[in-house]
């Protein structure tokens, strides 16, 4: 049997409904920005219960944007976890600020009793990443910036539908940037991102921002970016929206059916921790795992295929150099580095192929 990561052939089987909306769009010739655009922001902003969305080229351009709109540039610092995609600290540092990183607890995500001491006079901003649709901790964040006067700037890029505490991933900061990168759980075509705010003056200044810097036609205020939704993906984002419930629902089932037949493995295995205050939506499904290597090998040999987020954290990778750490610096990430495996995860895998990936594991560990 084989297991896929990639479920976009299964999804897309039929991809007749959205390529007769966008056959209509076609011939009407309203390729940028536009109705589709506003509609999927509207749509967005309200699915995740913010007041504002402003539709972007990609989830790295969200953040980017998101940090550009806050203000942010050389001589500041952005506290983020250190095991999150690259994306996440190229947004800050494309703005000329610098990244400090902070370590990520057993959940995979910044480990927020680490924060405070990162902080320092320069610090303006702090950047919890929902990793792996993991919600950070918002509430004690929360009480922890306002204390010392930062703004939040969620990476929700990978925690669309996820909760914590009662509030969505993306409708607690100041603004916060999602991804629909083919992969992620709300999928388009191909690049394209969202940002989601309550502020108007942030959402007006992102408006600006990613449109060149214009106010009208012959006016721009400032030297901006060319970074829009395309509107031929807003249709897709949009047509896909009312499915994300029932994906995340999905993923969270298969995630549970892990669970429950890894138990007996611990703690050789050790399946994501979580809260039940917690709404967690499994972009990705990883495990830590003695004999890590040994494992993704039979895995792959199986026809299952497995992955690695990440293998390097990004203190060690050359991109950081610059920014001055080494190895022991973030002991938990560098741990977690040599024994997190993926598991597929998706809303297209089979009951078959479920059984199939736990079998394999338990077969593997027996
Ligand atoms: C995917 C991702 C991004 C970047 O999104 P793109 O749309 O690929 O630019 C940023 N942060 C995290 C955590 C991601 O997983």
């Amino acid at each position: 049997m084989k297991v896929p990561f990639s479920y976009l052939p299964r999804q897309f089987e039929n991809p007749d409904p959205i390529l007769a909306e966008i056959r209509d769009l076609v011939t009407r010739g309203a390729l940028t920005l536009g109705g589709p655009v506003v509609q999927f922001e509207e749509n967005f902003a309200r699915f995740i219960g913010a007041q504002y969305a402003v539709g972007v080229g990609s989830g790295t351009d969200a953040l980017f944007l998101s940090l550009k709109a806050a203000g942010i540039g050389p001589g500041d610092e952005v506290i983020t976890a250190v095991n999150t995609f690259v994306a996440t600290a190229g947004a800050v540092e494309t703005t000329g600020a610098r990244t400090v990183f902070v370590d990520c607890d057993d959940r995979f995500v910044l480990d927020v009793n680490k924060v405070e001491a990162a902080v320092t006079e320069r610090t303006k901003a702090v950047m919890p990443v929902h990793y792996t649709g993991q919600p950070v901790d918002m509430t004690a964040l929360t009480a922890l910036a306002e204390q010392h006067g930062l703004m939040i700037i969620e990476d929700s890029c990978t925690a669309i539908d996820g909760e914590v505490d009662g509030r969505r991933c993306g409708s607690i900061g100041l603004a916060a940037g999602f991804s629909f990168h083919p992969l992620k759980n709300l999928n388009i075509w191909g690049d394209g991102g969202m940002i989601t705010t309550n502020s108007e003056e942030i959402r007006d200044q992102l408006r600006l921002l990613r449109n060149h810097g214009m106010a009208d036609r012959d006016t721009y205020l400032f030297f901006g970016y060319n970074s829009r939704l395309d509107t031929i993906q807003a249709v897709v984002g949009d047509y896909l929206l009312p499915q994300v419930t029932q994906i995340t629902d999905r993923r969270i089932q298969i995630a549970q059916t892990y669970d429950a037949a890894f138990a007996e493995l611990a703690p050789t295995v050790r399946t994501p921790v979580r809260g039940a205050n917690e709404r967690h939506v499994f972009h990705l499904y990883i495990m830590e795992v003695d004999h890590r290597d040994e494992l993704l090998a039979h895995l792959k040999a199986s026809g299952i295929s497995v992955k690695v987020h990440y293998p390097i954290p990004l203190h060690l990778q050359p991109a950081a150099r610059h920014l001055g750490y080494g190895p022991g610096d973030f002991p938990i990430a560098e741990t977690q580095a040599g024994r997190i495996i993926t598991l597929p995860c998706h809303q297209h895998l089979t009951e078959e192929e479920v059984a199939y990936v736990i079998e394999q594991v338990r077969g593997f560990y027996r």
